[in-house]
């Protein structure tokens, strides 16, 4: 956990409000409903690296870690994390969370943790009074979390492509118009560069399905080793891609544009029929986020990309907005 770390928080015991209500509200509800307490929370930590999770209606940021002490307790611990009164416990009784704001005292939290060992997160029950959960409170809330990390898993396998690891449509819709309102706050533009394989169905009829997709998860690994961090990749057809590059001025997405197609022109797949190659057309455009959406924009880039196919395939087009 670094400093890039997001700590989610959904408060049990709110007023439902209609379509804002979410599973994750249902499973807040239920735990303060069956522990008792004033509160029941689902925090969900992010690293940089790792999907987003937390994106989602009825899923508030507080955005400082207010809960983040006994959170980190919680993700470190092998299941229930119990303290049954922050104010005698010297890890905690010095805490903002109990010092002032909700004057919490008794906490119990159960890591939110994937198949695989990775922790999500956790959710917690808390309440100002001390108390000591029974077993089978413990046992429900564990229950409850194991629904929270199944309803994050299906969220997560609708939002990435199983092929290739990139961001369905959408997911990657949904990231842009993200990074869309917070580039619209800094003033900053964001660049879309729509990638289509060209001739395509060729590879599979000369190769094979098979080898069609070793090409396809291979272009979006080339796509990751000549791109930032921050940038995104979304399939959006078969052999369709887009990427939004944040905060880059055109002409450098330009020039990393035709890094990628040279990149995937160098490609070389390994197949019993003889070697696979392909070549890529690419359009780009800028989103302004004050006075384009993200439709209008994806759209534009499709355009440039369909002149990229006229003038030939292999080929880099700007949106002429950006001229
Ligand atoms: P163009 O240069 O005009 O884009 O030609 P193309 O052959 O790439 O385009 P077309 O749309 O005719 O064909 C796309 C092909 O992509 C057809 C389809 O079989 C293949 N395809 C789509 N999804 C997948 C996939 O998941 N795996 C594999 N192996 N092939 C796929
Ligand atoms: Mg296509
Ligand atoms: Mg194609």
């Amino acid at each position: 956990m670094g400093n890039d770390m997001t700590v989610s928080v959904q408060q049990g015991q709110q007023t439902p409000n209609g379509s804002e209500d979410s599973s994750f509200d249902r499973i807040t509800r239920l735990a303060s409903t069956v522990m008792k307490t004033e509160m029941a929370m689902i925090s969900l930590v992010q690293t940089g690296g790792t999907p987003q999770l937390t994106a989602g209606p009825g899923v508030t940021t507080l955005g400082s870690g207010s809960t983040l002490p006994f959170c980190t307790h919680t993700m470190a611990a092998d299941g229930a994390f119990v303290v049954q009164d922050a104010q005698r416990d010297p890890r905690f009784a010095a805490d903002p969370m109990v010092t002032d704001g909700p004057k919490l005292r008794f906490y119990l939290g159960i890591p939110l943790r994937l198949r695989d060992g990775t922790t999500l997160g956790t959710l917690c029950a808390a309440d100002s009074t001390p108390r000591e959960p029974s077993a089978e409170q413990i046992a429900m809330l564990e229950d409850l979390a194991r629904m929270v990390v199944n309803e994050m898993e299906l969220r997560q396998l609708a939002l990435t492509d199983g092929l290739t690891g990139a961001l369905t449509r959408r997911g990657f819709e949904q990231r842009v118009e993200a990074e869309r309102i917070r580039c619209q706050r800094a003033g900053f533009a964001l660049t879309l560069v729509a990638i289509d394989l060209d001739n395509f169905k060729s590879v599979n009829d000369r190769f094979g399905h098979a080898v069609g997709d070793t090409v396809l998860r291979q272009v979006v690994d080339l796509c990751r080793e000549n791109l930032r961090h921050c940038d995104v990749i979304g399939r959006t057809g078969g052999e369709e891609f887009v990427i939004m590059l944040p905060e880059m001025p055109g002409a450098i997405a330009a020039k990393v544009a035709e890094r990628l197609r040279q990149a995937i022109a160098d490609l070389r797949v390994e197949a019993s029929e003889g070697v696979a190659q392909i070549t890529a057309s690419l359009g780009i455009s800028m989103l302004s986020p004050g006075t384009q959406t993200t439709q209008q924009s994806l759209l534009r880039a499709d355009i440039a990309l369909y002149a990229a196919k006229a003038r030939g395939r292999n080929k880099v087009v700007l949106d002429p907005a950006m001229l």
